[in-house]
């Protein structure tokens, strides 16, 4: 259990992850988090991370700095997201390690399980199958990180475990035209075609593949939570159990915007991966269930959305 004076450094804490842990454990009264953007502390640069652990020497990590983006930021720059993922996540774990670091959460993604895996997917299914090519690289960055916490639990037994969750949405998310993911783009193009009266809109694929989205601060909930219960060497699924298909959010999307336009399938932007649905019966037996439902937690979004002027430019 983290003391409330505990000395707690978010990585990543501008980001939509990183931001609402940061809310979550100020809510919960924890006030000695550390924390640092990108510019003041490139986790990339070994030396800097090192100096960093052991100037501050904080005593719990939440490891929520990545490169992340959607399908064709993923697909089109795997070199990027294998290279800076990869060294940030060694980089920080090591780091920690080395400067007493009592127990780390280490953040991935639902992608790291193989493109075919059972349906839900459970977390003995890593590593049983070839994984999805439009964010391998990705995925295998945040594989490694996952087995390099395990792999410290088993040769010193450091505490340090990490959570798979599912697809994320919220507040503070990137809503780029190209390089977000499907729920933020959704929202901005249903927006601006009704601000703008267009008639139709356009969304990639087929619309056929299923996801699964989880509202950020119940991830961030769930991350305390475990934080504070939960010690293994397995990672541990974070998400709802509930899926749908890409063409059921657009109208979802759609409806909660107040868009009433045509929406269109272009066929030649990738799917991705068929489903990709968490079993998450192991969070539920450990005493955890997810709190808001898609639709509500749409609406917040939204609403965050248009109270955010610098969404364009994220
Ligand atoms: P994924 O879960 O890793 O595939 O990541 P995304 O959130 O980027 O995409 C999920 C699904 O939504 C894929 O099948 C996409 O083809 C589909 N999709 C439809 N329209 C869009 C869009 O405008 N942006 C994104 N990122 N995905 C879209």
């Amino acid at each position: 259990m983290m003391e409330k004076d505990a000395k707690i450094y978010v990585a990543g804490h501008r980001g939509m992850v990183g931001s609402a842990i940061v809310r979550k454990l100020e809510a919960a009264g924890y006030h000695n988090l550390v924390l640092r953007s990108s510019k003041e502390l490139d986790l990339r640069r070994q030396a800097e991370t090192e100096a960093f652990f052991a100037a501050e020497k904080p005593e719990y990590v939440f490891l929520a700095a990545a490169k992340v983006g959607g399908i064709l930021g993923n697909a089109g720059q795997p070199a990027d997201f294998l290279y800076d993922n990869m060294i940030l996540e060694m980089n920080a774990i090591r780091a920690a390690w080395q400067n007493g670091v009592k127990k780390l959460m280490f953040l991935g993604s639902s992608c790291i399980y193989p493109r075919m895996a059972p349906q839900p997917m459970p977390e003995n299914c890593l590593l049983t199958g070839a994984l999805e090519q439009t964010n391998e690289g990705y995925a295998l960055a945040k594989i490694s990180g996952l087995k390099y916490c395990e792999y410290l639990d088993r040769q010193y037994g450091a505490d340090y475990i990490s959570v798979m969750p599912t697809n994320l949405y919220g507040k503070n998310d990137n809503y780029h035209p190209r390089h977000s993911h499907v729920l933020p783009a959704f929202i901005r193009r249903f927006h601006e075609a009704k601000e703008n009266g267009d008639k139709k809109v356009v969304c990639w694929g087929t619309g056929s593949p299923m996801r699964e989205f989880l509202y950020v601060d119940d991830l961030a909930d769930a991350c305390v939570f475990l934080m504070n219960t939960y010690s293994g060497t397995e990672t541990v699924n974070v998400g709802t159990g509930k899926e749908l298909s890409i063409r059921a959010l657009a109208e979802l999307v759609a409806k909660v915007v107040g868009y009433e336009g045509e929406i269109e399938w272009d066929a030649t932007k990738p799917d991705g991966t068929p489903r990709k649905l968490l079993d998450v019966s192991k969070l539920q037996k450990l005493g955890w269930t997810y709190k808001t439902e898609l639709e509500d937690g749409i609406r917040m979004t939204y609403a965050d959305f248009l109270h955010n002027p610098m969404r364009a430019e994220r």
